[in-house]
């Protein structure tokens, strides 16, 4: 008996505690000095900050990159298809083709750990938005550096005109 009215209470004090909250935005929306959303972010200038910490869309460095291939063995679902071609006369790869298919990836960040030169990690972007499933299909070793290793600046139009460019923009030999 004594069970089923402690039941009882917390169920009566948890819909209570879930309804004060909805009455609470409630009442908020008639605030006059409420701003918007967007007031607050004007997307893409001011856009919703993200915690130092997020998972989204990756950092690379195409110049440091040895073509190891580890980062594509350790995703589990197989998105990161890497182009490398050898170099006559020099050690090492040419980096011909770095491209995460986004379709695909899950953000779980397995990629980072095992790149023995640091030069894969996850950005704070998190949006990539297309009209079309390529537009999701990001190849990294067509994005000039600073656009590929910038923490913010992965957008959509940069990806998009990175499809555009006929010769890629690969390093030389690695250094
Ligand atoms: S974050 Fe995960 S799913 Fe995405 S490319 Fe890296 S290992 Fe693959
Ligand atoms: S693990 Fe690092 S160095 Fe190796 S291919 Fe991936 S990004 Fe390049």
């Amino acid at each position: 008996m004594l069970t089923w009215l402690r039941n009882v209470y917390a169920a009566v004090v948890t819909v209570a505690q879930g309804l004060a909250i909805t009455i609470r935005y409630w009442f908020s929306t008639y605030n006059k000095d409420r701003k918007a959303f967007t007031e607050h972010f004007e997307y893409p200038e001011l856009p919703v900050a993200v915690s130092p910490r997020y998972r989204g869309f990756h950092r690379f460095d195409l110049t440091t990159c040895i073509a190891c291939d580890q980062c594509a063995k350790a995703c589990p679902v197989d998105c990161i298809y890497i182009g490398k071609e050898r170099v006559e006369g020099a050690k090492g790869f040419a980096v011909t083709g770095f491209t995460i298919d986004y379709t695909k990836c899950m953000f779980c960040a397995l990629c980072v750990e095992p790149c023995p030169v640091d030069c894969i990690f996850m950005g704070g972007t998190l949006d990539l938005s297309s009209y079309s499933r390529d537009g999701a299909i990001v190849d990294f070793s067509r994005l000039p550096v600073e656009i590929a290793w910038g923490r913010s600046s992965l957008n959509p139009t940069a990806v998009a005109e990175s499809k555009v460019i006929v010769e890629p923009v690969h390093s030389g030999p690695n250094q």
